[in-house]
């Protein structure tokens, strides 16, 4: 058995992240969804909140989990069998970070492979900032996350 796990901030999950989730979960048998508690970043979500909508939102998929880490990324990766990173790529901004931390993670833990899929067209420019962005000046967020995502943000930026 394979897992893939999907490490990410997820503040807040877009539909971008739910893309990569779905075609990621078609191929490796399980998919871990491992939301990263980012010391240092101020975020818009808790991470309570964003592991809830993740679940609201993957629910109907049934290899897939949702869970966070304050390890690092390999360490959390090693607790599951067989495991592979994987990362969603929009551009080259992505890439160059991206293989960086992948050839970082590499060498911390030189059996556990990254793996890249990119991002379908339509999404290529869905961002969690640009999310973020978007929602302080009281745009309709639909397009871009799913209606749970949509509500929650509402909430919080009217509390
Ligand atoms: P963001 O970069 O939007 O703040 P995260 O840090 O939560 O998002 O990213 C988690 C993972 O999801 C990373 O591998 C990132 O490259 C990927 N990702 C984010 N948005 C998209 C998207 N629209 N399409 C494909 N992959 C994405």
């Amino acid at each position: 058995m394979t897992t893939a796990i999907y490490p990410g901030s997820f503040d807040p999950p877009t539909y971008g992240h739910m893309d990569i989730i779905e075609r990621v979960s078609r191929v490796f048998d399980k998919v871990v969804v491992s939301v990263v508690m980012n010391v240092g970043k101020e975020p818009m979500l808790d991470v309570d909140e964003r592991i809830e909508l993740l679940r609201a939102c993957t629910g109907r998929l049934a290899n897939v989990s949702v869970d966070c880490s304050a390890q690092l990324v390999v360490e959390f990766a090693a607790q599951y069998e067989n495991p592979v990173i994987v990362k969603g790529l929009r551009n080259h901004i992505d890439y160059e970070y991206e293989t960086t931390m992948a050839a970082f993670n590499g060498k911390l833990s030189p059996d556990i492979e990254t793996f890249f899929i990119t991002a379908s067209q339509k999404y290529v420019y869905v961002s969690s900032t640009a999310v973020k962005q978007l929602a302080m000046y009281g745009c309709d967020l639909s397009e871009y996350v799913p209606q749970p995502v949509a509500e929650a943000i509402s909430k919080k930026l009217s509390s």
